[in-house]
This record gives structure tokens, sequence and C-alpha cells, in this order.
């Protein structure tokens, strides 16, 4: 058996947890490199001890001696500061998990494509804030980029062994989220507890709030557009509650692929971590006749404008993804703070757009300066809501 050399960015988390859970069950298959998180001293540690990594990384400069009193006779070496996440994401792994959330993880993303080997991507605002740059330097490192945001495996799959120019249309689908069915009324009073719920999934929190608004779809819609260029206006959304079909591509012969199952990240995943190969799974299988049916329906456009922002970001292209996002970020964390309403969210993300236009960024420190400015200028816009 080839033993393969992982690294996983964001190993505390949902995306990371199912990772581990994943490379825990064929110990022998893989040599864990490095595991990374922000300030979960505690499970960084227990993770990496269970899985004897080489190394560990707090991005959290303030718990460096936290980890290494954790780590102390284990043999596992620690290091912290987000440079440190850096420096792990770019010591090349055979093969890397990118499941940081936001755009915090853009640079280690960039460091692990930078190294040229396997990148299993789910950390889609370091795709959706610097789409351009970072498709240009997987060509130029020759790194292989693998979609883990399950939609995203589940297109890559159904166009496996077809020429993207036969595409007529992709099919994202999304589950419409907890408020799917609510009154706008309703959505004006909902509380993060409520919003965090997601019917289908169980994932982070700043994911879960961006399916109820379903930023999320939107953010995915670019992260789409970037990782399969048919042109973003034959990539459409659909609204799918059972989120049983993970994704859809139309073919100019008519002929529609889906790719199923449930709801489970371990899925898409596996998909990845074996690809281009299969792996066993742990994920419940499909049981038809329980499920009975499927249903489908269009987005409302009136109570989740965060579609529509997203459309028009990605459209206007340049530094708008990347606005967009930032905004997001930061209009989420206040609500799961309980600073603004359910509703602000989409509204601060619009005030921000309309404010804000710099150039085209043509570099990742540009990007990184458009993320910065587009969260000083939501601060501003949030205290003038007040
Ligand atoms: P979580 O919030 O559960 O986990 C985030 C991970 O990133 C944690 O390990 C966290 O560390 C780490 N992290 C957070 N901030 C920083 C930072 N500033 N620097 C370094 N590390 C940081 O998120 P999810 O696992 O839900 O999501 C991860 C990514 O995957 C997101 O981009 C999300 O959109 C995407 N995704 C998630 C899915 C899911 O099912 N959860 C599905 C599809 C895509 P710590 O624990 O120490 O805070």
């Amino acid at each position: 058996m080839t033993v393969r050399t992982v690294t996983v960015l964001g190993a505390t988390g949902s995306v990371g947890r199912s990772t581990l859970d994943l490379i825990e069950r064929t110990p022998d298959a893989y040599n864990v490199l490095a595991l990374t998180a922000h300030r979960d001293v505690a499970g960084l540690a227990a993770a990496a001890i269970r899985t004897g990594a080489e190394l560990a990384v707090i991005a959290d400069p303030d718990q460096a001696g936290a980890l290494a009193a954790a780590l102390a006779g284990t043999g596992i070496t620690s290091a912290a500061g987000p440079d440190a996440v850096r420096d792990a994401a770019a010591l090349g792994a055979d093969w890397t998990m990118a499941a940081i959330v936001g755009c915090a993880g853009l640079v280690p993303v960039m460091a692990a494509i930078g190294a040229g080997r396997t990148v299993a991507l789910a950390n889609k605002e370091a795709l959706v804030s610097a789409g351009d740059l970072m498709i240009r330097a997987t060509g130029r490192s020759g790194a292989t980029l693998l979609p883990v945001d399950s939609e995203h495996n589940a297109i890559f799959q159904c166009l496996a062994g077809s020429r993207i120019e036969r595409v007529r249309r992709i099919l994202l689908t999304a589950s419409g989220g907890p408020f799917r069915t609510a009154s706008l009324d309703r959505m004006r009073t909902v509380t993060p507890t409520e919003a965090v719920r997601h019917p289908n999934w169980s994932m982070g929190a700043k994911i879960s709030i961006d399916s109820a608004t379903m930023m999320n779809k939107g953010l995915e819609l670019i992260e789409a557009h970037h990782l399969f260029p048919v042109g973003s206006d034959r990539i459409e959304i659909v609204v799918h509650p059972q989120s049983i079909i993970h994704s859809m591509v139309e073919y100019v012969d008519g002929s529609t692929l889906a790719q199923l199952g449930m709801p489970d990240m371990r899925t898409p995943i596996a998909h990845a971590l074996a690809w281009p190969d299969r792996m066993d799974g742990p994920s419940a299988p499909l049981d038809f006749a329980t499920l009975g049916r499927l249903d489908f329906e269009s987005p409302d456009p009136e109570r989740f404008p965060a579609l529509r922002l997203a459309r028009d970001a990605v459209t206007a292209g340049g530094g708008r993804p990347a606005i967009l996002n930032a905004a997001n970020e930061v209009a989420v964390s206040a609500f799961l703070a309980s600073r603004i309403g359910f509703l602000d969210i989409a509204a601060i993300v619009g005030k921000v757009l309309a404010r804000y236009d710099p150039p085209v960024p043509v570099a990742i420190d540009d990007v990184l300066a458009i993320d910065g400015e587009a969260r000083r200028v939501a601060a501003i816009v949030m205290a003038e809501m007040a």
C-alpha cells in the first residue's frame, strides 16, 4: 500500500473532523504531516495525538504556550501564528484538506496550491475572494484542485468523462435552509439559535447562517463559476429541500446527470480523498422507497436577496466577489453575536457593495487589501444602521 502524506487545515472544524474520521478508519494508508486550528487547543492537540501528526499549528499566537504544553512529551512539533499555518500548508503534503472557514484561509490555501500537490477545497470563501488568481496559480504550480463542497463535488463527478463545451447548464441544488417557507415578517425576528439549525446538514456556525440567508448558494455560484468555466449565466440554482441530489449537469443532447447521496459531508470528502479511485465510505446508503419523493422549486429572490447580490458580483467580477464575501463575514459574525437582525445581513452586504468599488485585484495582496477595506466599510455601515 502506498502511504500518502496528508495535512488538514481547519482540523478542529466540522469538515476537518469529518476528514480525520475518514483518515482514522485506515490509519496505515496515511501519514499525517500537519493539522491546524484557530483557537481550539484541546481539540487540535487531541487530534494530533490520535493521528500521530508530525506538526500541530494553532493560528492564534496567544495559544502557543497552551499548545506546546498540551503536546509536551508526545514528540509532536507545535507552532503558532498565521505564518506558521501558511508554512504548514506549504510543506507539500501529497493531499491537503483546505477547511479553514472564511477568507482567513486564503493565504494557507495559496501556499498549499503553490506546493503543487493535491488540494481538496472546502474553504469556498478563499476561492470566492481570489477566484481568477487562485485558478491561475493552480495552473502554474500544477496542483490538482478537488472540490469538496457537496454541490461542486457532485458537478465534478457529473462532468467526469465529458467535455465541458458540451454542457448546456449546471444546476446547483440548494436546500433552501431553515427559512425556505418562512414569511419576511418571520425572518425579521429570527434568532441565531434558530438560524444555525439546518434542516439537513450538520455544519459550522458560519456556513449554517449562510445557508439560512442563501448567501451560501450565492458563494457557491461564484465557486462553480471558477471551477467549471461554462459561464455564470449557465449556472442555475434550484431549490431541492431534501438535499439528496447534490447538483446536476445538463448536456447539449438533453441528458441530465445528477449525483445523489445522503446529506453527509463524508461522501464528498471520501471522493476527494480517494480520487481518482473510490474508497469505502461510512455514509448511510440511500433508501429510495423510504425517501418516496424529491421536490424542486425556484428560489425566492425577494426573501433571499443574497442570491442577486452574488450573481451581480460574479457578473461584474474583479474585486466584487471579495467585497461580497468580506461584508458577509462581518455581518454573519455580528448576527451570531446578536448585534444585528437576520435580514440585516444581506442589507449590509448590499450597502458595502454600493459604497466600495476598488480596481481589479492582480495579486493576492490586492485581494487581502480589498477584504480588509470591505470589512472596515461594513463596520461603518453597521454603525450607521444601529
Ligand atoms: P467550522 O467553523 O466548523 O471550522 C472552521 C475551522 O477553521 C476550525 O478548525 C477553526 O479552528 C479554523 N479557523 C477558523 N478561523 C481561523 C483562522 N482565522 N485561522 C486559522 N484557522 C481558523 O467550519 P466548517 O468546517 O463548517 O467549514 C469550513 C469550510 O468548509 C468553510 O469555508 C465552509 O464554507 C466549507 N464547507 C463546510 C461544509 C460543512 O458541512 N461544514 C460543507 C461545505 C463547505 P477552531 O476550531 O480553533 O476555531
